[in-house]
């Protein structure tokens, strides 16, 4: 198993190509089937309708076969959901310098307040406005800053 969960944790999100599956909080476990032998990739979608996760499964795949573990097993798991809560540290801080404003996290019992300042990530500042729900990708929305002017990607809060 050395080296196996490490492959796979260094494959990147084919949408945010600066972040790993791991850092996203996609990557659930990586296990060894004690009956078979086999490895037990278990991921968990960023959301339903997300057409990324063919790409991953095909890119966590190629990992595991230049690991030596080709015959590995990927399973997907819709329960606990994901949430934006499962992304790393490290990975907040490189959709940041990426241009991509990390999405608050949403934690349980939280009142979610009603005008949720989106800051612009090159700027800092919180005087942004909503262009499109739908930015480069489905998962994300299009969003301009109204300081610098500049738009901006940013991940949608689940
Ligand atoms: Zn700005």
């Amino acid at each position: 198993m050395t080296g196996t969960r490490e492959a796979v944790a260094a494959v990147v999100d084919p949408e945010i190509r600066v972040i790993t599956i791991d850092e996203l909080g996609i990557l659930r476990a990586v296990d060894e089937d004690p009956a078979t032998g086999r490895v037990v990739v278990t991921i968990t979608p960023t959301y339903t309708g997300c057409p990324a996760m063919d790409v991953i499964r095909a890119d966590i795949r190629q990992a595991l076969a230049a690991a030596g573990r080709p015959d590995a097993e990927i399973r997907t798991v819709f329960s606990p959901a994901w949430s934006t809560d499962w992304i790393s540290d490290s990975g907040r801080a490189k959709l940041a310098a990426a241009g991509i404003a990390p999405p608050a996290p949403v934690r349980a019992g939280n009142v979610v307040p009603l005008t949720l300042a989106v800051r612009c990530p090159r700027c800092g500042s919180p005087e942004t406005e909503q262009l499109s729900r739908f930015g480069s990708t489905a998962c994300k929305a299009l969003w301009r800053c109204r300081s610098c002017s500049e738009p901006f990607d940013h991940l949608k809060a689940l």
